[in-house]
This record gives C-alpha cells, structure tokens and sequence, in this order.
C-alpha cells in the first residue's frame, strides 16, 4: 500500500465514494519523503504515544504506526473512518476516534489511553483552524513532550520569528512561553493532493517541563502580551494604558521602566523572557494600586 501514491488516492476516494472536503481543510500528502521525515523528526521515543490530529485516509498515521508504541488520532470526518479501518488494518497499535479535535476532551483522552507515557502530538493540521488547534493543545491541562505540526509557510515563520522582526507576534510571544519552536523543513504546494495555494512548512515546538520564566499570575502574562500587541504602531506604555484601565499612564510607566525596559519601548521588540519580567513588575503594582490617584478604580 502506498498512500502517497496519487492515482492510489485518487482510487481510494472514489471507491468510497468521497471527495475531498475543502471545508475540512482536506489537502492530503501525496510526497512520500514528507510522512516519513515529519514521523521521523517530530521528537518522539519509539516508547513513546502519538496524538495525531487529521489522519486523512491515513498517510501520516502509518509512518507513526510504525515507528512509535502506540498512535490515536482524531478525525472530524466521519465519512473516512471506514477508509481508516482498510489503510490501518495491518497496524494494531491505532485507535481511530471521529470527533473533532476542538471538542476532544485531553485529559481524559491521555489518561484512556496513554496511562503513564510521554506524549508527542503529530499532524499535518488542516488551514482553516491552525491556530486554535494550537492554543487548546498549549493551554489544555495536559502535558506533551512535542507538538510536531505542518502548517502553512507564513505561520511557520510567524511562530518562529525573533522579536522586533516584522513576523513577530501575539502568538509568537505565547507560544514561546509553552515552549522552543523550530521550523524543521519547508514543503511545496505540490505535495499535496489537492495542491492548496501556498507552501506549507513543519515546525517542531519543544516544550518545557516547566515555564523557564516563572511568573506568580499566567493569565496576567497573556493579557501583557496581547495589549503589547494590541496596537502595535503605538509605544507599549500607550498600548497598555487602554488594556489596563485599572492602573494609571504612570503607574504602567514605573512598571515598565522596573522591569528594566525605557519606557519609550515597542512591545514588538519584547521577548517572552520580556513579558515574563513585565508581568512580575506589573504584578506588584495591581497588587498595590495607587492610593493617592481617584481614577484606579479597578473594573472588574
Ligand atoms: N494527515 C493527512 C495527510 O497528511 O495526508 C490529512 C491532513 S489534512 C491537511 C487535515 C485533516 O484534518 C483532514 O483529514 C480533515 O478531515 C481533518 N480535520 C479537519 N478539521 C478537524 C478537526 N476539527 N478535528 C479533527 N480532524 C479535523
């Protein structure tokens, strides 16, 4: 069986009377080095669980198959379960679930089953929904060692950019907080069956065990980063001060130059590292508001 072969694609749609489903984000890999290379780079120990999002009719799911312990992937289409079920038939370590991924509850999926292994999330995500793809596997209250994802070019380089690069982003800054991400290989257009209008990429993020900048108030972080990005022509100061009325222009001001920063920086230039010294110094202040100033009213 080779599923990257086109004309085999092709014969597998039709005998099942599929078509590929263009709001499912259905562009499967028809370039046999790309499974193979995604499977073998994505960070995992053959020990190791695999959570892969998106089998399609099942390409990337061999290549995980036979390399590590134990693969679960998770498919909203229901109409290619049954395809699954003949292209996995030879792989007895894959469970296939038809849900969709946004819905999926984590925790109780690793804890059925991946009980007491590490786990690495593989996938080739569909487009339409990359980014809160993303997020839930990085804010959900379960661990994974890697998450190994392709994705679209622009988002490759916008995950991977380096602050006060013009790349540089909200999600950029978030995401460095879970974890190292790195783009590991570009993949063109024509690799996919069908070919989408832009090249894709593979980036792997590392996680760490445990936040490497560690701040008293996660949530705070987040709101820090996303006002920093808020506006991004305006100064960090001007940008925060209508993200936290609670706090008045000088008291973000005397934050900002604490966490050792002029307070005539952009928040573009910031680093995660930045925000996490950010947060702290504004930590201290929403704890103590201003006293002596009526407007800190907090809006809670
Ligand atoms: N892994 C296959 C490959 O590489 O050839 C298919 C990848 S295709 C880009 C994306 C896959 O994700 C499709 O099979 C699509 O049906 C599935 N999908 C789309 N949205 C999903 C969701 N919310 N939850 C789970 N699977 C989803």
């Amino acid at each position: 069986m080779k599923l990257t072969n086109i004309s085999e694609v092709r014969e597998i749609m039709e005998r099942n009377g599929l078509r590929f489903n263009k709001q499912f984000g259905q562009n499967f890999l028809i370039n046999e080095a790309v499974p193979r290379r995604i499977a073998e780079e994505c960070g995992a120990k053959p020990e190791d669980g695999i959570l892969e999002i998106g089998p399609g009719i099942g390409t990337l799911t061999r290549e995980l198959a036979a390399r590590y312990r134990k693969v679960v992937a998770v498919e909203i289409d229901r109409n290619l379960i049954p395809v699954l079920g003949q292209t996995l038939a030879d792989f007895d370590n894959v469970t296939v679930i038809n849900d969709d991924v946004m819905k999926t509850d984590l925790k109780a999926l690793l804890d059925e089953h991946f009980p007491g292994m590490r786990v690495t999330v593989c996938a080739n995500l569909p487009y339409y929904i990359t980014t809160p793809i993303l997020m839930k596997l990085l804010e959900s209250d379960v661990f994974f060692d890697n998450i190994t994802v392709m994705v679209q070019k622009e988002v490759a380089v916008r995950l991977t950019s380096l602050p006060g690069s013009a790349e540089y982003g909200s999600i950029t800054a978030s995401v460095g907080w879970y974890g190292k991400a790195e783009k590991l290989f570009g993949v063109s257009a024509g690799s996919f069956l069908p070919a989408p209008k832009v090249d894709s990429a593979v980036v792997r993020l590392s996680l760490y065990d445990k936040p490497p900048y560690p701040v008293r108030d996660e949530a705070l972080l987040f709101r820090v980063i996303r006002a920093a990005f808020g506006q991004r022509r305006k100064t960090l100061l001007n940008s925060m001060t209508s993200f936290f009325p609670e706090l008045t222009k000088n008291a973000l001001e005397e934050a900002i130059v604490n966490a050792g920063f002029s307070s005539g920086i952009r928040g573009e230039t910031l680093s995660t590292e930045d925000f996490a010294k950010l947060t702290e110094s504004l930590y201290d202040r929403l704890g103590k508001p201003n006293e002596n100033d009526n407007s800190t009213e907090r809006n809670e």
